[in-house]
């Protein structure tokens, strides 16, 4: 049944939703939150809340709009989920067409545009109009990972709404364990080696997979200080056996561009892309830039 209370804990946020619900809700809020912290479930909750017709505590999950609105088959609520793809002019068009419309069931329409960081500058500023002055009945969710990236004028139209970020999955404890015969095998050229250990890595939730990159970049920075005889307090005093290893074997301008390489990574995996295929990927390609 669909409840703030079916939501995982994050009693700021529902307080100050439930609060926001009581009075006069927002027509637009942008709801913002790593990939993985539950942005769907989060607004879907929202939509439903606005569309139910309890007179208590909204979403009352049991009312018709309620279980059309978890369903999926609510003729008010629009969900756009393109995934990782750009999000065009014609999609905003579409968007101001339907919301000049009156809702068919109840009194309003709700329109959830999962990724709004998409959302091309041209679609930005096609939504612009009807964020700025929508009817009466109309509320859009705008869902982001990376917040920032929508303009400044969209921004300014939005009341934010922000999850706390996700405990990290795995602690940096069990990561270093994860990753030292990984560095071990990359220190060594070893291939083999090296895609054994990346099955163990393939097997951590993408959660971890962001604290994994983050501390396998923090080795490779290491490694590139100690290549240049650069005197400093290790970020990874756990892994720094490896980084000096790799330091010897590798040369830092080619560990520099390893680094490089897993901040491509980092912001393709807190973009939501699919953590199957990451280290795999992450192996090759990092023995590629090392040794070939
Ligand atoms: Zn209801």
């Amino acid at each position: 049944m669909i409840s703030f209370d079916a939501l995982p804990d994050n009693a700021p946020l529902k307080n100050s939703l439930k609060n926001a619900l009581s009075g006069r809700f927002p027509q637009t809020i942008l709801l913002s939150g790593d990939a993985g912290s539950g942005l769907a479930e989060w607004a879907k909750t929202i939509a439903a809340a606005l569309l139910c017709e309890s007179g208590a505590a909204r979403p009352c999950g049991a009312c018709v709009s309620c279980r059309k609105a978890e369903q999926g088959v609510h003729p008010d609520l629009t969900i756009v989920d393109e995934g990782e793809n750009e999000l065009k002019v014609d999609l905003a068009r579409r968007i101001k067409a339907e919301n000049a419309i009156v809702p068919n069931d109840g009194d309003r329409r709700v329109t959830v545009i999962h990724h709004a960081q998409n959302l091309n500058p041209a679609a930005q500023n096609a939504l612009l109009k009807v964020l700025e002055e929508p009817p009466g009945y109309a509320f859009f969710i705008l869902t982001a990972e990376q917040p920032d990236a929508l303009l400044q004028t969209v921004r300014s139209r939005c009341v934010d709404f922000a999850l706390e970020p996700p405990k990290s999955a795995i602690s940096d404890e069990e990561a270093s364990a994860l990753l030292a015969p990984y560095l071990d095998a990359l220190a060594a050229g070893r291939e083999d080696g090296l895609m054994k250990a990346a099955l163990a890595l393939e097997k951590t939730p993408r959660r971890a997979l962001l604290t994994l990159f983050g501390l396998l970049q923090a080795a490779l920075r290491d490694a590139v200080l100690a290549a240049n005889g650069v005197q400093t307090l290790p970020l990874m005093p756990a892994l720094s056996k490896q980084a000096a290893a790799l330091s010897r074997a590798v040369s830092s301008a080619r560990l520099l561009e390893a680094y490089d390489f897993i901040d491509v990574l980092l912001d393709r995996v807190s973009r939501n892309a699919a953590s199957a295929g990451m280290t795999c990927a992450l192996t090759s390609d990092l023995f590629r830039i090392c040794y070939l």
